[in-house]
């Protein structure tokens, strides 16, 4: 039957790659912390695009300024300038403390733009021997699908298929200082981390541990990159996770997601202008990367950020969210996690995993995924009220505390 959520879902698996497994929910419109489906079901999303629909769906703001962008020009590519680029890249820097910014489009592309840029320091600025340069990462990372960077995964079923990978990484263990400091030789020219892991579980390190890797940057002439792509922007309840410590300020700062608004894939690398410095015009580039379109809603999602106080927002909801979370008697809950609106609830073996919960929640109208086998991963949008917390919360409780 035509137009019913069993024909968009056979649709979808006939012609589409099964290189993911959905809930079986089929939307149609979202309007702020709401999605509705084919049917007009009406449900809470939980999940926010993975924090790229930080600003609440069909954001009205951001809309407009797509559409103007859009009757006047969308792409120039980069042989010419545009009258957006550079406003984008100026309040962008301002907004964040940074001097420069590299656009791209996809998180992995800004990551593999990170990792370029710190290979080309570590040749010209460090005076690491030709092709020797290594750049440490971590153990239960998430970085995105390209083969470098599923090259560093610990995940099996990332890499499973897809070798052989490029060389010159080291994994080491996550929030373990001397397992990072053991694996730093004179070729190291970079460590790239997640703040807090989010794919990975919601994992938050132990306190001290970022300025404890930024202190060991620095003595070692090693740049600091650190992968904000999920938790930047206001999702764990500061503009970045890293400003939880004051004095962990990397040297590459990696954004993607929520900065596109929830309408635009709009990422890549801010810096110093002595480090960006070493990329010179030919060493990288992107066909759709900083385009007019791109750059005015980048432009519109940073207004909005700071006109609705988002991050403020998501410190304020985050600890209501998680404390109302930590009332809730369930035999099934290990922990519960977050910072701002980025929680996890682990469960344990016996409960049969997240997956059964988060299809359940669905069931009633809320809209989460799991992460890992264990995780529930809830990340509403930034803009979600008491109100609704309180709405989700009910159904969340229900869930949990069923025998
Ligand atoms: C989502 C994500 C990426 C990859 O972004 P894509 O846009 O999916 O390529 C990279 N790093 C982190 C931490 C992410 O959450």
């Amino acid at each position: 039957m035509k137009n019913t959520d069993t024909y968009y879902i056979n649709l979808e698996d006939k012609f589409g790659a099964h290189n993911y497994h959905p809930l079986d929910v089929v939307l149609a419109r979202g309007k702020g912390v709401w999605v509705w489906d084919v049917n007009g079901k009406k449900y809470m999303d939980f999940l926010s695009g993975y924090s790229a629909v930080s600003h609440g769906h069909a954001h009205k703001k951001i809309a407009k300024a797509a559409k103007k962008q859009m009757d006047l020009l969308t792409l120039t590519g980069r042989a010419f300038r545009n009258d957006q680029l550079g406003k984008f890249c100026e309040e962008l820097c301002k907004f964040t403390g940074f001097e420069m910014f590299l656009p791209m489009n996809s998180g992995a592309e800004a990551v593999e733009t990170a990792l370029k840029i710190a290979r080309k320091w570590g040749y010209t600025k460090k005076g690491v021997e030709k092709d020797k340069a290594e750049i440490i990462a971590f153990a239960n990372n998430f970085h995105g699908r390209t083969i470098t960077i599923v090259g560093m995964s610990t995940e099996q079923q990332y890499k499973e298929g897809f070798g052989s990978f490029p060389s010159g990484f080291k994994v080491v263990a996550y929030n373990n200082i001397e397992a990072v400091k053991k694996a730093i030789t004179k070729n190291t020219v970079a460590m790239l981390i997640e703040p807090i892991q989010g794919e990975g579980g919601i994992i938050i390190p132990s306190e001290g541990y970022l300025t404890a890797l930024r202190k060991l940057c620095r003595e070692n002439n090693i740049l600091l990159i650190l992968d904000e792509i999920q938790t930047g922007f206001g999702r764990t309840g500061k503009l970045f996770a890293f400003q939880h410590e004051t004095v962990a300020k990397p040297d590459m700062l990696i954004v993607g997601k929520a900065l596109g608004g929830g309408y635009y894939p709009v990422s890549g690398v801010l810096s110093s202008r002595e480090i960006m410095s070493v990329i010179k015009p030919g060493d990288h580039g992107s066909t759709f990367g900083g385009n007019p379109l791109a750059a005015a809603i980048g432009r519109a999602s940073i207004a909005v950020m700071k006109e609705e106080k988002m991050v403020e927002n998501s410190k304020k909801m985050g600890d209501y969210l998680l404390k109302q979370l930590k009332t809730i008697k369930s035999k099934w809950i290990k922990e519960i996690r977050g910072k701002g609106l980025f929680i996890g609830v682990e469960l344990i073996p016996e409960s049969g995993g997240a997956r059964k919960f988060c299809e359940a929640l669905a069931k009633i109208g809320i809209l989460s995924k799991e992460t890992h086998d264990m995780v529930i991963r809830f990340a509403p949008p930034l803009i979600i009220t008491k109100s609704e917390i309180d709405f989700a919360i009910k159904k969340i409780k229900k869930v949990l505390e069923t025998k």
